[in-house]
């Protein structure tokens, strides 16, 4: 699954080699944005005119986005050649059991993504991202907004109907109650927490890793939840764990309702992804893929656009 949290480390400290994943996604001053696109060739323009044909016909559009929209705007995604997070690392994302069963998995990974996170959490939006707002929200031609993405870059173009399909990086939740914080009010609990952790540049490395000694991990204070002591979890869908039913009764919906998917910078290995373009398919909608490079999908589109969302999207928007 795309743009989750973290990576499962082994035992070894300090974890100059590891990456975080998500707010783990963290990078040095060192990046340009543009650092973790892979490479490409511009759009051809008759494939933009194909689509911008699709997109004039169409009204109620369902976008499905993936990591390959956010790397524009500095994260890196897990899969793309050369670029992506399996292609710097050997480490993997934590499993959920693992996160589950293990307070030692816990802490690590809360004291990682506690030094992570004002970096992850000031990210923007590109244009891709706001090319979509303005397409729902202007052109009233996108109806929804489906996400692989818990970077939350959606919502900050003001994008309005957004079903975060796995999740959100911005708000923790208790796994024993209904209790919610949000992240950046959690974050203002650590650091009251673990006063003796300083959040310094020469953490960050360059590559996206956050270095920490095994020390300051052991001493690392993770609260439980206030309302019944339960584990607090980034309110995510980690691997190993499934998408919500009612969230994909939701999705479900918005395809029946859409005469066209809209596929943008995702690789479809996903199968949470996957079965929206699997049902798509059934149900006779256009369909319409950008991405840079193969995706699972290409067979079941009537468009395949081989290029970066960003020079596409825009052009769509003029
Ligand atoms: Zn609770």
């Amino acid at each position: 699954m795309l743009a989750r949290p973290f990576i499962e480390k082994g035992s070894s400290f300090p974890m100059t080699s590891s990456f975080l994943h998500c707010m783990d996604k963290v990078f040095g001053r060192q990046h340009s944005s543009s650092s973790f696109v892979p490479r490409h060739m511009p759009a051809k323009e008759e494939d933009v005119d194909k689509l911008s044909q699709l997109l004039s016909v169409s009204k109620n559009i369902v976008v499905l986005t993936g990591a390959g929209i956010s790397t524009e705007s500095g994260i890196p995604d897990y899969r793309s050649e050369g670029v992506g997070l399996y292609a710097r690392s050997n480490n993997r994302p934590v499993q959920y059991q693992n996160f589950l069963k293990s307070e030692g998995v816990r802490k690590r990974y809360w004291a990682r993504n506690y030094v992570g996170w004002p970096r992850f959490s000031s990210f923007q939006p590109n244009a891709t991202h706001l090319g979509i707002s303005k397409l729902m929200n202007e052109d009233g031609i996108v109806q929804c907004v489906v996400t692989q993405n818990v970077d939350s870059l959606h919502l900050k173009a003001n994008t309005k109907n957004v079903i975060e399909l796995h999740g959100t990086a911005f708000r923790v939740i208790c796994l024993g109650c209904s209790f919610t914080i949000e992240r950046h009010a959690f974050q203002h609990l650590l650091a009251k927490l673990n006063p003796d952790m300083k959040i310094v540049e020469q953490m960050m490395r360059p590559d996206g890793d956050v270095e920490m000694t095994q020390a300051q991990v052991e001493c690392f204070n993770v609260p439980s939840c206030p309302s019944c002591g339960g584990i607090l979890k980034p309110d995510i869908v980690f691997f190993g764990d499934n998408v919500p039913r009612k969230r994909v009764e939701a999705v479900q919906n918005e395809v029946k309702l859409c005469d066209a998917l809209l596929v943008l910078g995702t690789s479809l290995t996903v199968f949470s992804a996957y079965r929206i373009i699997l049902q798509a398919a059934e149900l006779h909608k256009a369909i319409a893929i950008v991405n840079i490079g193969e995706t699972r999908g290409d067979k079941l589109a009537s468009i395949k656009v081989n290029a970066k969302c960003g020079d596409v999207i825009p052009q769509l928007c003029r």
